[in-house]
């Protein structure tokens, strides 16, 4: 198995899970003996998001995915946004919100759990009012928590550990971006989303009523 950062090992990472005897949890209640916490932030790509969660569905894993409401990227109060969060729950998955510190307000698109985009050390594993931050204690726990930022494992892939069920319980972090669009490194994954964007805003731009005869 080589651990390639697209949509065939992503399906296998879920099928090691699901063969080390992990249960899907979500980041209401506290984790327990068999838990898997599976946490998507979606930084960049609403399109990304929905892949995954399609994807996810298919193998019965269920997920929480993060979205931010101040995003430069996407806009969660469009046309487009709107679906995204009804599709995303009607798959059967949590939605959480991604927030830019100090600011977390919810509204009914989001349940009560939060976690920061790019935090600071000073405030990461702080309590947050009305919500469980994802980096609190317990749901933060060393060495039961891994993550694929800037398409990189710092602890490795979990797969094999997964498959020989070695953790209690874990919370995974992946970025849907980085699984969805091709690249060996992070620049070449975010070469061909946008690659793919283009595209997709030259559809946006025809739904505008912009002449691109
Ligand atoms: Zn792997
Ligand atoms: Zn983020």
């Amino acid at each position: 198995m080589t651990c390639a950062f697209d949509l065939a090992h992503y399906r296998e990472l879920l099928g090691a899970a699901r063969e080390g005897g992990y249960r899907w949890a979500s980041f209401d209640a506290e984790p327990q003996p068999g838990d898997l916490l599976l946490r998507h932030d979606v930084d960049l790509s609403l399109e990304a998001a929905l892949e995954l969660a399609r994807l996810e569905r298919d193998e019965e894993a269920r997920a929480t995915y993060f979205l931010m409401r101040e995003s430069v990227f996407y806009n969660l109060d469009s046309s487009h946004g709107r679906s995204a969060v009804r599709e995303l729950r009607s798959l059967g998955h949590a939605v959480g919100l991604h927030a830019v510190y100090p600011r977390a307000s919810r509204d009914d698109r989001f349940d009560a759990v939060v976690a920061w985009h790019n935090p600071d050390p000073q405030y990461v594993h702080e309590p947050v009012s009305g919500f469980v931050n994802v980096m609190q204690a317990p749901w933060f726990t060393k060495g039961r928590y891994r993550s694929d930022s800037n398409q990189h494992w710092r602890e490795g892939c979990p797969h094999e550990e997964l498959r020989d069920g070695a953790f209690e319980w874990l919370q995974l972090l992946t970025h849907p971006e980085i699984w969805v669009y091709d690249g060996e490194t992070m620049r070449e994954t975010m070469e061909s989303m946008l690659d793919t964007l283009r595209g997709e805003w030259l559809e946006h731009l025809a739904g505008d009523r912009i002449d691109l005869s």
